[in-house]
């Protein structure tokens, strides 16, 4: 029986966690590292199968109506002549109003989670992490930097990218790579026109849109960088309107209105993933911690999501800790898998301008998959 759980992390998959777990009247503390909860970023693209997931956590109806949601790919070239479009397919039986896809801002997003975390009764508290993890067959022992030291069921580490749970727990696991690209975001306003996620398919570089708002979209870029250089901020505007010189049409719209005034954000990829299995004894990972993919299918968080809600199922069903935590693993692996492998593919194809059909053929595919459910 898990009657206390301690989630590290109060990111997309920490909280998440949190509201699943208090859904079976587990007792769940979290502890964020960051004093004030912060979250930076531009809009993220929600799929199908994240605004299901987020249907199953309860918060869709905010989703619906602070951020945007709407059916539709629109492929587009430099141009921004149409080439294609890829169907987005309404997953929620339940919700037929919910469409195939969507957008948010990051913030947004947080704060509806950050709401329904605490509306939970999950004990939060940040600026605090674990100083030691230490566990025995029958509990965790977790020190903590606020001094405080509590025994737990369960340790989950969802802490990220550069999780620190990773490291203590399985110090040789891989460390993230660099794949060669980065990524530029922007927020910039909605034209009319634009009603659903948009993407155009340059030579050297890929650009698209995602509405987030009534009034706002996200601009969205990844480009060749041969290192993962930090690019001074004050060059953040030229250096975007330089990268997107090939465009014309919407993108390039876009690129002659930026100015130092745009919410401009530049970001190098990173990618990770933990081979199986994702625990070790009563502690164990999720989200970007045990996955962190590239942004190419949009999916990094919903599947982050997606885990929170098998582990509370799977903690649910089993008597047993550690065959629960067998069965999560099982029940996500190859699907985080293909996730973080396909994303990579993608942004390699981009990388070397392989043929723009074998991008879209592998993107049509990853896709369908992440319809399945899950
Ligand atoms: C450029 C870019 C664009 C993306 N776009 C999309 C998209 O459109 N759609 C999509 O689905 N996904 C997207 N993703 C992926 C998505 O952002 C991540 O998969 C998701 O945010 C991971 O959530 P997480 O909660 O696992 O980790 P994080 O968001 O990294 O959260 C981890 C949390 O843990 C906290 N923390 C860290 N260390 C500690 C510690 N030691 N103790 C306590 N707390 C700690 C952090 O402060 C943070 O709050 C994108 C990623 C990138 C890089």
């Amino acid at each position: 029986m898990t009657r206390k759980v301690l989630v590290v992390g109060g990111g997309i998959a920490g909280m998440c966690t949190a509201i699943e777990l208090r859904k079976r009247g587990t007792h769940v503390d979290l502890v964020e590292i960051d004093p004030d909860w912060r979250v930076y970023g531009a809009g993220i693209t929600l799929s199908g199968a994240t605004l299901r997931a987020l249907t199953e956590i309860g918060i869709i109806d905010d989703i619906m109506k602070h951020g945007w949601c709407a059916d539709g790919l629109d492929i587009l070239a430099a141009d921004g002549t149409k080439i294609s479009e890829i169907p987005t397919p309404r997953l929620v039986a339940s919700r037929p109003d919910v469409p195939g896809g969507g957008g948010i801002m990051r913030p947004v997003l947080a704060r509806i989670l950050r709401e329904h975390t605490l509306r939970s009764g999950a004990a939060v508290r940040c600026g605090t992490t674990f100083s030691s993890i230490e566990q025995d067959a029958e509990g965790v022992e977790v020190r903590f930097t606020d001094g405080r030291q509590e025994r737990y069921d369960l340790v989950v580490g969802a802490d990220g990218l550069m999780s620190k749970v990773r490291d203590l727990v399985f110090p040789d696991a891989p460390k993230p790579v660099y794949t060669g690209q980065g990524s530029w975001r922007a927020v910039v306003p909605r034209p009319v026109h634009i009603t659903h996620a948009t993407m155009c398919v340059g030579r050297l570089v890929k650009a698209g849109v995602n509405p987030v708002s009534k009034d706002e979209m996200y601009l969205y870029v990844t480009e060749r960088r041969e290192t993962a250089e930090f690019i001074d901020e004050s060059k953040w505007a030229d250096t975007l309107r330089g990268v997107l010189q090939e465009f014309g049409g919407l993108i390039g719209e876009i690129r002659d209105g930026l100015g130092a005034h745009s919410r401009i954000l530049y970001r190098p990829f990173f990618a990770v993933l933990q081979p199986r299995p994702w625990h070790h004894g009563r502690v164990v990972m999720l989200g970007d911690a045990a996955h962190a993919t590239t942004p190419h299918l949009a999916s990094g968080a919903g599947i982050g999501v997606e885990d929170a809600i098998v582990l509370a199922q799977e903690l649910g069903k089993a008597a047993d800790i550690e065959l629960a935590l067998q069965s999560f693993t099982e029940r996500r692996y190859e699907r985080c898998r293909m996730v973080v492998e396909n994303s990579i593919a993608l942004g390699e194809m981009e990388r070397v301008q392989a043929p723009k059909e074998e991008h879209q053929a592998l993107m049509r595919q990853s896709l369908g998959a992440l319809m399945t459910p899950i």
